[in-house]
């Protein structure tokens, strides 16, 4: 098929990037205006909004006309780096949303169904209807056998309401990729986002192999300390204190909230980040930092434009240490959006991938454990933090470890999932829960506690970002430390990233990135000895 079947000239390359980037850049600003809008006021009004632009967002990328121009485009030999990379960005954005219209109908009616369910269904404990706060609560405090177990039950109920429909999502996702020659959806998804499966797998294989024996004595020793806060002689699920084990426990863990307690988490990153040479006053001036009904209660960062002008933070602070940590995270990304070279056109005007901006959020949330953090910036007396610190850096270690482990089973299970939606998925994910986290599963069960996780339905194939992007904020920190000397309070830090990282946006591949960046390719070493306790 040629340009010329669909009665058009053949267009340049650059016009052809030229015309499409601007139908998308406008489009897309109108859809993240919308969006924002709805997260801070959510009215039947936005939300419509937000709705209408989304699909005809998704309209325009699924373009099937566009598509084939790009295609043909791609495949010429072009000596012109940047439109080269143009044309890729835009010949994978155009790829994921191909799809016919049934299709993707049947995909949004089964998806929203779940995460309704998932939204409004309350499981009973002692036949008082619960929500998720209710479970933490009880799996953090109580000391009653019967009531862990209960919590730790009617947390998993969820999965038997909605595995049906996830599975169904997953044959529907599969259909979609393989309609594009694609062997399944997670091997679609990965390579449209640059990642080899390849490489992921044995990437997988190194963090386990590296972090076996730091979580083998992590383990050890806090089941011994749970099995005797708890008397009891086996740990199970239950005992932990949160349902799928991803957390430091609220008693193995530092908490800052109350030396914290008086501090503003925006003049805390504003003062952070301007350590850095890097500014935040006019982010903050257009961010909604503050709870409020109606209002989106997580966080987040918008480039709305893509030009680095108008950059900003969802968040709604209340005092302590948590919000100051995701003022810093969500801060992280508003440097790597302001900083992103003005010069670059909108495809490019982005950060080169997900887990490399999440890898610069997550350096900046670990601030707040960071000692000359605390004493510079938060104003706390060196005496103080003195005696914090071993906890703090055990802590911080403790977190990292644990989350390495909870990722290598979403992992892996996504991989299992989507290889053969039909099989035995209740056992492959005890089985992985087993290997990976260590964890006991209880005897006897057979459910679909896979199903409970909503990020199965809701953000497939996602998982794997939050492990390279902690794994490459420990290889950043490293480099910068290595370079620059002092992290906090030191502008060679804003300058090193600033050039090394943030200026190119999304010009080249994350590993060519990575490696000019730290001048090797992303490995998990740095990791392994962070979590070293
Ligand atoms: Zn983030």
């Amino acid at each position: 098929m040629t340009k010329k079947d669909f009665g058009m000239a053949t267009v340049p390359p650059h016009r052809l990037v030229t015309s499409l980037e601007d139908k998308l850049s406008a489009l897309e600003t109108e859809f993240h205006g919308a969006y924002w809008e709805s997260q801070i006021e959510a009215t039947p009004e936005s939300e419509a909004k937000r709705a209408e632009l989304e699909l005809e967002l998704r309209r325009l990328k699924g373009d099937p006309e566009a598509l084939t121009m790009v295609t043909e485009a791609v495949g010429e030999e072009l000596h012109e780096p940047v439109l080269k990379r143009q044309l890729e960005v835009l010949h994978r954005s155009l790829i994921a949303n191909q799809m016919d219209d049934e299709l993707r109908a049947e995909m949004v009616t089964v998806s929203s169904s779940v995460e309704t369910e998932f939204a409004s269904f309350r499981p009973e404990v002692d036949g008082v209807r619960v929500t998720d706060n209710d479970i933490l609560r009880i799996l953090s405090t109580s000391t009653d056998e019967d009531e862990r177990r209960s919590a730790w039950e009617a947390s998993k109920e969820i999965g038997a309401r909605v595995d049906d429909r996830v599975r169904d999502l997953a044959r529907l996702r599969n259909q979609a990729s393989r309609d594009l020659g694609y062997a399944d959806y997670y091997r679609m998804s990965l390579e449209l986002s640059e990642i080899s499966e390849g490489w992921l797998l044995s990437f997988l294989d190194e963090v386990e192999r590296l972090t076996h024996a730091s979580y083998s004595s992590y383990k050890d020793a806090l089941d011994a300390s749970v099995a005797q806060r708890l008397r009891v002689d086996s740990v199970y699920p239950w005992h932990y204190a949160d349902p799928f084990f991803q957390e430091v426990p609220p008693n193995g863990r530092v908490d800052l909230s109350p030396v914290l307690a008086s501090s503003s988490a925006a003049d805390l990153a504003a003062e952070t980040f301007a350590g850095w040479g890097i500014d935040l006053a006019k982010v903050l001036e257009g961010s909604d930092l503050y709870p409020r009904e109606r209002k989106c209660q997580h966080a987040f960062c918008l480039d709305v434009d893509r030009t680095g002008t108008d950059v900003r933070i969802l968040a709604n602070i209340v005092p302590g240490e948590f919000w100051i940590s995701v003022m810093l995270h969500e801060s992280g990304h508003a440097a790597y959006d302001l900083m992103i070279d003005q010069q670059l056109s909108y495809l490019l005007h982005r950060p080169a991938h997900t887990f490399v901006t999440e890898a610069m959020a997550i350096l900046s949330g670990r601030m707040v454990r960071e000692p000359k953090w605390l004493t510079d910036v938060a104003g706390i007396e060196t005496g103080v933090v003195g005696d914090l610190e071993a906890r703090l850096r055990h802590t911080s270690a403790a977190q990292e470890l644990l989350m390495a482990r909870w990722v290598l089973v979403m992992a892996h299970f996504e991989r299992e999932l989507y290889s053969d939606p039909e099989s035995d998925l209740d056992s492959l994910w005890w089985a992985l829960v087993e290997r990976y986290q260590m964890v006991t599963p209880p005897p006897d069960r057979s459910a679909p506690d896979w199903a409970a996780k909503i990020h199965v339905a809701a953000a497939p194939v996602y998982y794997h970002n939050y492990l390279l992007g902690a794994v490459l904020s420990c290889q950043l920190e490293s480099e910068i430390v290595a370079d620059c000397g002092e992290l906090i309070g030191n502008r060679a830090v804003g300058e090193w990233l600033t050039e090394r990282l943030f200026r190119a946006g999304n010009l080249m591949r994350w590993d060519a990135l990575i490696q000019q960046a730290t001048g090797r390719p992303l490995s998990a070493d740095d990791f392994a000895r962070f979590v070293t306790l």
